[in-house]
């Protein structure tokens, strides 16, 4: 996969104006930091880093590349509606998920969908902090 040999956003800047999340997937080892900045409602930046396997990586800067330039609120919508997806649960398929929609395969492969959903998961929680 392109995405996992020339990932895009990857690296964290540790500023003060991102948010941040850590999350783990001990079932592969997948390990990976999100940062999110946003302004106005905006996401304008997502950084990531972390190791993990092909499935993590890619899906950690597939989703960087979507859901940068969204609103929060559609960014939420598309994010819960994509680890839906993923875990096989129904979802919203009027949602134009992109690049992400290659994904939609995880579901079949119980063992990888952590892998698909950690940097969802790690972004969403940056997102939900940002609301306070
Ligand atoms: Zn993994």
């Amino acid at each position: 996969m392109d995405h996992y040999r020339n990932p895009r956003n990857k690296g964290l800047t540790n500023s003060s104006t991102y948010v941040k999340c850590h999350l783990k997937n001990p079932s592969c080892g997948d390990m990976i930091d999100v940062e999110s900045l946003v302004e106005n409602g905006i996401i304008k930046d997502i950084r990531h880093d972390g190791e993990g396997c092909s499935i993590c990586c890619a899906s950690a800067s597939i989703m960087s590349e979507v859901v940068k330039g969204m609103t929060v609120e559609d960014a939420k919508k598309l994010l819960e509606n994509y680890l839906k997806m993923v875990s096989n649960q129904e979802y919203d398929e009027s949602i134009d998920f992109d690049e992400l929609q290659v994904f939609d395969g995880v579901k079949d492969l119980p063992a990888r969908v952590r892998c698909a959903s950690i940097s969802s998961q790690a972004l969403l929680s940056t997102l939900t902090s940002e609301d306070k």
